[in-house]
């Protein structure tokens, strides 16, 4: 069993799937619970051209919305270790493939998140800048708008997230390989790695010298280029890293050197 890794310096990547949420009532897409498995509809209203070309689709998209368990959701022991992790002055950034904002509503900074599928707090225009949150257009759509247009040029609002049918943000993607490149260790935490481009940055990782560790209950592609698998429940398994880490790095830290 490799460990090593722990106590290693430098910077830590993280990528975060479905599997770090489900400890707080999410469930995940494709599994035996999954939202798409219990409602096909779910899965042609994330299509982006069923989107735009149907208005009876945004409003059972709107509905959807309005009742998805995710926007009450609390982040859990997982989320919370994570930030623990940056708060103790460890250099982290989390690219993540959820767009539930667990990660920020569990005390990481803002700024250190990157989230590569869009968010589902927010509220964007398909033909403009506008903007606004998902609070205030669900407001509209319970004051009887069904599918509340946008208020600047009349087009169809959607959620910040990225649709099926749709590209990822070429910026955001940019940051996200960015992090990997930079890693010395890669953190793949709650993602089966099935989905392109976000699973390759593990290969991007690995092949710029960082430990690649993965903590995922089922097997993935990427299991062979990791310095260590975890098997372990999410819930247990991030916040004994977490704890090992800010350990290790006590260690190293600024008495290191001189101590030595
Ligand atoms: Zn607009």
């Amino acid at each position: 069993m490799t460990t090593d890794w722990r106590g290693r310096t430098g910077p830590i990547g993280m990528l975060t799937g479905a599997g770090i949420s489900t400890d707080s009532g999410i469930p995940d897409f494709r599994g035996p619970k999954g939202v798409w498995t219990k409602d096909p509809i779910a899965e042609l209203l994330s299509t982006y051209q069923n989107y735009v070309a149907d208005p009876e689709l945004r409003e059972r998209s709107w509905i959807a919305r309005r009742d998805n368990p995710a926007r009450g959701a609390e982040p859990n022991a997982a989320h919370k270790a994570l930030a623990e992790l940056e708060h103790s002055g460890r250099a982290v950034r989390i690219i993540t493939q959820n767009i539930d904002r667990l990660h920020q509503k569990g005390g990481s900074s803002p700024r250190k998140v990157i989230e590569i599928h869009g968010n589902m707090s927010d509220v964007v225009c398909v033909g403009c800048t506008y903007h606004s949150t998902m609070d205030a257009t669900l407001e509209r759509v319970a004051a009887g708008e069904a599918d509340p247009p946008c208020p600047v040029c009349g087009g169809i609002l959607k959620a910040a997230t990225i649709m099926f049918g749709q590209k990822l943000d070429p910026k955001t993607l940019w940051q996200a390989e960015q992090v990997a490149e930079n890693s010395a260790i890669f953190l793949a935490i709650g993602t089966s790695l099935g989905v392109q481009p976000a699973a390759s940055l593990c290969e991007v990782a690995v092949g710029n010298g960082a430990d690649l560790v993965i903590v995922n209950n089922e097997p993935t592609p990427y299991d062979h280029l990791a310095t260590e698998v975890i098997r372990d429940p999410i819930g247990e398994a991030v916040p004994r890293i977490v704890a090992d880490l800010i350990a290790a790095g006590t260690e190293n830290g600024t008495s290191s050197e001189s101590a030595r």
